[in-house]
């Protein structure tokens, strides 16, 4: 039997995939969380401020193509560690996709030392620009098929 233990990047990056799955967008379904010495800081996903409609009930609110009424999932990351008084200085982000230019700002601002994402769709440049001349690493984990496998969530299936 091989291994059943994941390793911590797939561990962050499989978390980062389950909480996009709470998304209340209607484009990209996005997760984010931060992570501390392998503890886990903060997370979020892509949707509505809390108690306003979600993109699901009204339609999103599309300006030039991106969709205003969603709070990106690191932005809700960030404000769940400000609302819950957690330092996420020196932290690094786990995160579904290649984060827009306005994350990457607050995230550099928070004191995000890494980035670790998973699929690269439509990097943006500016943002790239941005981690380079912070010198903060952003480096793509993609989510392993083995992973997948070893998580294997219908092990825990009730039996009838
Ligand atoms: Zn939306
Ligand atoms: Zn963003």
């Amino acid at each position: 039997m091989t291994s059943q233990r994941i390793s911590w990047h797939q561990y962050f990056i499989a978390q980062a995939a389950i909480l996009s799955t709470r998304s209340t967008c209607n484009r990209r379904h996005v997760g984010a969380i931060l992570v501390k010495e392998n503890r886990i800081m903060a997370s979020g996903y892509n949707g509505a401020v809390a108690g306003t409609p979600h993109c699901t009930e009204v339609g999103d609110y599309l300006v030039d193509g991106h969709c205003l009424r969603a709070v990106h999932a690191e932005q809700n990351a960030l404000m769940q560690a400000a609302k819950m008084g957690i330092a996420v200085d020196g932290a690094d982000l786990y995160v579904t996709d290649f984060p827009c230019a306005l994350c990457t700002k607050l995230l550099l601002q928070a004191g995000i030392q890494r980035i670790y994402f998973m699929r690269d769709y439509r990097p943006d440049p500016f943002a790239s620009e941005l981690l380079d001349q912070k010198k903060v690493s952003i480096e793509q984990v993609p989510f392993e098929a083995n992973t997948a496998e070893q998580i294997n969530l219908t092990q825990f299936l009730k039996e009838d």
